[in-house]
């Protein structure tokens, strides 16, 4: 029997990684978690070993560090990295721009010199349609469309990390693959794991299950001016359960170019409005909501082209939107009764 391919996944007790941590071992990998925690918990291990039976290797400590990345990457033989660490909330990064240039960049450029170092060239990176800016909303993006202007640091973090790779992977063997995240949400079918915001969750669906368990009093529905049927902000909800399985498949992608992008998304929009109405619907439980202003930086719609992904990565979305509703609020509940936080 072959053996197990070991693969790192920084920032794997998070919301995505450490549904991909289950993806991982559940098509034969071996897993490695890498993560400092400051968005997440150490029970999460606990919880992906619950779902799969299977003890997951955890190095809790921070990428900035190079001298502790080193010695993950000299415990292990990894076959790649699927990196997702990164600080992700938006606004916060307006007022701490800073913060995030360094967490972020720093964080891939020591990963990098590890790739280079242990001879590692495959790398799936963790990108975002904020990408694209604001110039394309309204319309099904697409991977040929040119990156835009990013609207926070956030977004342009994640942008010079994609130069960054394309640079790196033009002069040298690594073979990145960017896939841009649309919405993801939802949880695992077995709701034993999920999205664990620490503090009030930015968010929508997580505001939406902690309003309905209780825990806040009530969704405020950013703006209800937008160009868009219903006046309220229209995203592409994916499953985060189809997000982690696009990650398995991008491993074993095989590249006629030196980099690649895909959208991950559903294909299809749903306003705020409608996401409050589905949750009320497929949950059975009336949400407390209001409408507010405007959140800054929010555009009208976004959605994506997602034919290049179910092409190139042989992937299909398996879950609905109803299904990562469920699952959320299984998880929202599983975890207030079992006090993880
Ligand atoms: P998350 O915050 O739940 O997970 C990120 C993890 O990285 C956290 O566990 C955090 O503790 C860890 N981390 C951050 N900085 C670190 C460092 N210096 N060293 C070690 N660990 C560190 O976020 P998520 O929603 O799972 O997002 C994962 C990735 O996907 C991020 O790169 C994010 O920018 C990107 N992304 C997310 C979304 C989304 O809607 N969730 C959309 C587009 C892109
Ligand atoms: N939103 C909202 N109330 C909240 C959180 C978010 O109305 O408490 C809206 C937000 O304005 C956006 C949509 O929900 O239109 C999705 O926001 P989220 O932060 O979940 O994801 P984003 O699209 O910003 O990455």
């Amino acid at each position: 029997m072959s053996e197990s391919k070991e693969i790192l996944v920084t920032g794997g007790t998070g919301f995505i990684g450490s549904h991909t941590v289950v993806a991982l071992f559940e098509q034969g990998y071996t897993p490695v978690i890498l993560d400092n925690c400051s968005n997440s918990t150490p029970s999460i291990v606990k919880q992906i070993s619950l779902i799969t039976g299977k003890e997951c290797t955890f190095y809790l400590g921070d990428m900035r560090d190079k001298a502790f990345l080193k010695s993950v990457f000299e415990k292990h033989s990894f076959e790649g990295v699927i990196h997702f660490a990164a600080f992700k909330a938006v606004a916060e990064s307006v007022e701490k721009p800073l913060y995030y240039y360094d967490n972020n960049l720093t964080s891939l450029i020591n990963l990098l010199g590890c790739l280079e170092e242990f001879q590692v060239n495959k790398i799936v990176f963790s990108s975002s349609c904020t990408v694209y800016g604001v110039e394309n909303s309204l319309k099904p993006l697409n991977e040929e469309m040119p990156v835009g202007k990013p609207n926070s640091p956030y977004g342009w973090t994640k942008w010079m990390a994609e130069q960054m790779l394309i640079d790196i992977a033009g002069k040298t063997d690594l073979r990145p693959v960017f896939l841009r995240y649309f919405n993801p949400i939802g949880a695992h079918v077995s709701g034993k794991l999920g999205e664990l915001p620490l503090g009030p969750p930015n968010n929508v669906l997580p505001y939406i299950t902690q309003t309905a368990a209780g825990l806040r009093k009530e969704l405020t529905i950013f703006g209800k001016d937008y160009d868009t049927p219903d006046g309220t902000c229209v995203r592409d909800y994916i499953h985060v359960m189809d997000v982690a399985k696009a990650h398995v498949k991008s491993l074993s992608y095989s590249f006629d170019s030196t980099f690649e992008v895909f959208n991950l998304g559903t294909g299809k929009g749903t306003s705020v409005l409608e996401l409050v109405q589905l949750f009320e619907k497929v949950t059975g439980k009336p949400l407390n909501y209001q409408f507010g202003p405007r959140r800054s930086g929010d555009v009208d719609a976004l959605f994506a082209d997602v034919s290049k992904a179910k092409k190139f990565l042989n992937w299909n979305t398996e879950r609905t939107i109803e299904d990562a509703i469920l699952d959320a609020w299984k998880w929202e509940q599983y975890r207030l009764e079992n006090e993880i936080s």
